[in-house]
Parts: structure tokens; C-alpha cells; sequence
């Protein structure tokens, strides 16, 4: 079922039937990633488990894959894998959030409703680094190439007033 992930879902009916779904989802259609990670495209598996505990709404994520983003060094792809599992209790309000037993990390469904692509989405935000760099040695910020050549250029500018000294000397002892 393509594009199953895609529709609002009721919270509550999630928990009581303890749903499961696994699906493969193109990181394209996750609402709410950075435009250069969902133009890089690929897909991640997702395994999502319902149930209930203490009396909220539970769900269980489990990730896998890996996601491109670019390096804010080379300003190439980078890699970023996606090897996440959570556990989280669905509210339906901020009120119901502040009920959660201290530690358990919380989503928040509006009005019960849940949106798979949404959770997962949320998933991928949080795994994301601020700053994707790669590891490799290889990775260098594409101007210090090109900042090893042109070295000479601020000691040209110190010499520049003997040179244009120099030039007026030889002007001026240049017999007319
Ligand atoms: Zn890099």
C-alpha cells in the first residue's frame, strides 16, 4: 500500500489494536526535513508498534537507513545514518504532555490524530546532526584548495609602494 503512511490516523485506535506498520518511505515525503536531505532522495524503513502503557498511547520506532545531507565543510553529500529506536507516548494536548511520567519523551497528536510521515519526519529531525560533516581526511572546505596558491597576494600588497616607487625612480631617471 504506497503512500499508506500518508493519511490521519485516530491515536486511540492505534494503542487499543496495538497496530503495527512496516514500510520503506521515501525521505521526499517526510514533511518538515530540510529541502537539500529531501532532494537527495532515497528512503528509509520504518517499524512502527502501537500499544498502551500506564494509560497513554505508546508508539515504538525503530529506523533504518540512512539519509544524505551536505557537508557543511566540502559542501558534498554526506551520509547520515538513520539507525534509531524510540519509544514515545502519543498526547493528544500540551496538558496531557505535562501528565507523562518524568523521562518518557512525548509526541504530540493533535486531537488524537497521528500522521505516520509525521512521526517518523519527527524521528529523522531529531537524528540529524546541526552540523552534517564527513569523516574522511578527504573533506576540505572548497576554498582552502584554492587558498594555498594565491599566498603571495597580501605580501604583493605590502611591497606594492616600493614597487610603485621604484617605477617612478626609473620614470624619473629616464633621460626624455
Ligand atoms: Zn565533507
Amino acid at each position: 500500500m504506497p503512500g499508506g503512511w500518508s493519511k490521519l490516523r485516530d491515536v486511540r485506535k492505534l494503542a487499543e489494536t496495538r497496530a503495527e506498520f512496516e514500510f520503506d518511505i521515501p525521505v521526499a515525503e517526510l514533511p518538515g526535513i530540510p529541502s537539500d536531505v529531501a532532494a537527495a532522495g532515497g528512503s528509509l524503513h520504518a517499524l512502527l508498534r502501537f500499544g498502551r502503557e500506564q494509560g497513554f498511547a505508546i508508539a515504538d520506532i525503530a529506523l533504518r537507513g540512512a539519509v544524505q545531507a551536505l557537508c557543511q565543510r566540502c559542501t558534498q553529500a554526506v551520509a547520515v545514518s538513520m539507525d534509531t529506536d524510540s519509544r514515545l507516548a502519543v498526547v493528544e494536548s500540551e496538558p496531557d504532555a505535562d501528565a507523562v511520567p518524568a523521562g518518557w519523551d512525548t509526541y504530540l497528536a493533535l486531537e488524537g490524530r497521528l500522521d505516520l510521515a509525521a512521526l517518523v519526519a519527527e524521528e529523522v529531525l531529531l537524528a540529524l546532526p546541526i552540523v552534517a560533516l564527513h569523516e574522511h581526511a578527504a573533506c576540505r572546505p572548497p576554498a582552502a584548495a584554492t587558498a594555498e596558491e594565491p599566498q603571495a597576494e597580501p605580501v604583493e600588497e605590502r611591497t606594492r609602494p616600493f614597487a610603485d616607487l621604484r617605477a617612478l625612480l626609473e620614470r624619473g631617471a629616464k633621460p626624455k
